[in-house]
Formats: C-alpha cells, structure tokens, sequence
C-alpha cells in the first residue's frame, strides 16, 4: 500500500452555519479520521459574517492548542452576486478569516452564473473554488492555476457530479486540485482512502490522485503557518 499521508480537509461546516458540531466535535471527529489539519469555512454573507468568525477565531485562539490536529478558521462565501464577492472576502480576511473559500458553481445549489469567473480572479484572497461544477470553463481554470487558487473535488452528494468535468479541465490548464469534504456532520469526513477513490473516481489516473490528496493540502497548508 502507497504512503498517501495524513488527511487534510479544507471544507467543513460547523453550527455557526448548517452544520451539525461545534468545532471542538469536529476537531476531534476529524481526529479520529486521521486528519492532521482541518479548516472550518462556514457559509457567510452579510448577516452572519461578524458571528462566525467571531466564534472560530475564538475557538482557535482559547482551545487551539490542547487540540492535537491543526484547526484553521474560515468562511465560504455562499450565494453572493459576483459583484460583492472581493467586498465581503476583504472583510472576512479582516475579521480573521485565514482561508476563504468561494461556492461555486456546483449542479446543486444554484449561485448566481459568474461566480467562478470571479472567484478565480481573487488572487490573494481566495484559496479554493469550492466545486465549480460542469459550468468550469478552460480559460477560468487557467487564471485559477495562474492566481493559486485550489479547485475542489467534492465528496458531497450532488456537488459530486462536477467532479469529472473539473479533474478534466484541471489537468488541461495545470490547475491544482483538493479533495474536500463540506462536511455538514461527522458522518461526511472521509479518511486518506475515501479521499483517493473521490480522486480516482474523477477519473484522475492514481499518481495524479495521490498528488491531489497528499501533496496539493501540505503546500495549501503552508499558507496558514
Ligand atoms: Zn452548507
Ligand atoms: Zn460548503
């Protein structure tokens, strides 16, 4: 068997949007799973910006270190018009958001057509395009891999179904793939092997999947050091 390291998973929700746990439950969930890192990126918009980094920052900063796995604070930016997307990530950035990941346009969940265009031109302040689905266009694949901006396969039902098409565009413009989770409960994180057969199941051959699962969070994470 291949050494495919320690898990790292960069989309989780918490109870600060529409998940389950409270992050001290998913830490330790996420523990068990043999994860080494984990972000807890809750969906955000105008009315709960403040709250949900006003909870993970002081979660991270009073109980961060008696957790043996690294937790980075987060928010997704969900269902905004493209045009506000650079406002509230500045403002999450500022609250304390150490990543921030933008939905895109997956098959389920309808946001608004030019998300993904946006997201990606967000260099410096967006990480991940969160699954960019089917509508996933060459050339916005290119300016993601230009600005380091992660696409995501996802293992969530429904945001799944992109997968194929993203790993194929991905590999054609030399854009980084992640495979994350959007955990809304325990029951969604997925353990080193899971997260390989998401990668093979997009059809990505083994050394690239292994890449994906293994390689691509340890330089992501570097950024959150
Ligand atoms: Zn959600
Ligand atoms: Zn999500």
């Amino acid at each position: 068997m291949k050494d495919l390291g320690q898990r790292i998973d960069f989309h989780i929700h918490s109870i600060f949007s529409d998940g389950n746990l409270l992050p001290a439950a998913i830490a330790r969930e996420a523990e068990v799973k043999g994860h080494s890192a984990i972000a807890i990126t809750d969906h955000v918009d105008a009315s709960n910006l403040e709250q949900v980094l006003e909870g993970l920052t002081k979660f991270v900063k009073l109980q961060g270190k008696s957790i043996p796995i690294k937790v980075i604070p987060g928010v997704e930016i969900s269902y905004l018009r493209p045009d506000i997307i650079e406002e509230y990530a500045k403002k999450a950035r500022k609250l304390g958001a150490k990543i921030i990941i933008v939905h895109g346009e997956s098959p389920v969940e309808p946001v608004i057509l030019g998300t993904n265009h946006t997201a990606v031109r967000l260099k410096g302040l967006v990480d991940i395009l969160a699954h960019p689905g089917n509508n996933l266009t060459l050339e916005d694949a290119k300016v993601a891999a230009l600005n380091g901006i992660y696409l995501e396969l996802s293992s969530r039902k429904g945001h799944l179904t992109g997968n194929k098409h993203v790993a194929e565009i991905a590999r054609a413009a030399g854009a980084k793939l992640l495979v994350n989770t959007d955990s809304h409960d325990e029951k969604d994180l997925l353990t080193q092997e899971g997260a390989l057969q998401i990668a093979l199941d997009a059809g990505l051959t083994e050394e690239e999947a292994i890449r994906v699962i293994k390689d691509n969070p340890q330089e992501l994470l570097k950024r959150f050091q």
